[in-house]
């Protein structure tokens, strides 16, 4: 029996923050197709599902935009669905993001009634005047009221976060982490803010309206936020992942794991039989779908070696590292790479197994593009 994750893309967002780079759409220019999406939603879902058998679904994971934004009876509808092809009680991990804004009792019991288990609120920081800078829409306030109603439903709970917003310091840093260790979540994300091109942060920089961290002050606080976490009982297992014992997220660790996924929703990416697909923006998907076809922008069948190297990398991210006698067919030039980054000490191979070193978390961004 196959195992696989599904991913569902919710494209739509109360406002645009200033550093998305996710595909979302302000709901305000596209509230008119909420229906419509999910109409499409469920046929892509019928289209997937009726070519497919002998399945295991290890988790779902609805993520955006923002997907605590649409009406439950929207969830109602897609697990509906769901359940003519597999029994969602048998899944063992069902994830919701949602924004704090956006959270409200009765909406969260009815999604827990339809079997999500997990939510992950995106609280980024929970300095008031960060939260108007990076263009969320909700204040510290908001955060609190909305773990309150959370911890009475869930007890997956993950908090995302980020560091390194200008003007932050590792004294404001650590006010971010003591509230966020407050309200007792059992798995945290934190990232460092990234300035993506295309972005209101990313003009906003190159006006020198606010600044990026340096490199010396984003280790500082890498290894603060990684040591206050440790010593609060969580354990580091993926670059920007911190969870309690036994809450790992299952869907996340799937990719990392190199494990298959569906993808549905625009914009959302599929990895399936050797095979990468990549839908097309909100548009596109919902035109394919009137017409029955499944809504490929992009489709590209991955040689042995492709899917190799880009697992190697994937499992790279975790903190157990990855077993070399796992990958015996990478090519000449890829070795002479890693053996590169082992000198410069960014990776640390102990017998046959690497891990990143505190310094190549660091410019894993740029070990990833080199090794690829
Ligand atoms: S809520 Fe998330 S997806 Fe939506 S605009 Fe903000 S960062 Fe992007």
């Amino acid at each position: 029996m196959r195992e696989i994750s599904i991913y569902i893309h919710i494209p739509f967002c109360l406002k645009k923050c200033k550093y998305c780079n996710f595909y979302s759409i302000e709901i305000l220019n596209e509230k008119n197709y909420f229906d419509i999406f999910i109409d499409s939603l469920i046929k892509e879902i019928k289209i997937w599902f009726s070519k497919l058998n002998n399945l295991r679904i290890k988790s779902i994971y609805f993520g955006g935009g923002t997907p605590s934004i649409i009406h439950e009876k929207f969830y109602e509808k897609i697990f509906n669905e769901f359940n003519k092809f597999f029994d969602v009680s048998d899944v063992k991990e069902i994830t919701i993001e949602a924004n704090p804004e956006t959270v409200e009792k009765l909406k969260f019991k009815e999604l827990k009634k339809l079997g999500i288990n997990r939510v992950s609120l995106g609280v980024q920081t929970f300095n008031d005047n960060f939260l108007y800078e990076l263009g969320r829409v909700h204040n510290s306030k908001k955060i609190f009221e909305a773990m309150e109603i959370l911890k009475s439903i869930y007890e997956n709970i993950n908090i995302d976060l980020i560091f390194g917003i200008s003007g932050e310091n590792l004294k404001i840093l650590e006010d971010d982490l003591t509230k966020a260790l407050y309200l007792e979540p059992k798995h945290i994300s934190i990232y460092n803010l990234e300035f993506h091109k295309g972005t209101k942060l990313f003009d906003d920089l190159n006006i020198k309206k606010i600044y990026k961290w340096s490199e010396i002050k984003e280790k500082r606080g890498y290894l603060f936020i990684r040591n206050k976490l440790i010593n609060n009982g969580f354990i580091h297992y993926e670059i920007s992942n911190f969870s309690k014992d036994g809450f790992q997220s299952i869907h996340n660790l799937n990719y990392w794991l190199g494990g298959e996924y569906i993808g549905f929703g625009p914009s959302s990416y599929t990895f399936f039989k050797n095979t990468w697909y990549q839908n097309g923006n909100l548009h596109f998907y919902i035109n394919s779908l009137d017409k029955n076809d499944l809504p490929f922008l992009k489709r590209e069948i991955l040689s042995n070696q492709k899917i190799n190297k880009i697992l190697f990398i994937l499992n790279l991210r975790l903190l157990s590292g990855v077993d070399l006698n796992k990958y015996k067919d990478l090519d000449d030039k890829f070795y002479e790479k890693l053996n590169n980054l082992i000198k410069e000490g960014l990776i640390i191979k102990i017998n046959n197994k690497i891990h990143l070193s505190i310094d190549g978390i660091l410019v894993s961004n740029r070990i990833f593009s080199d090794l690829l």
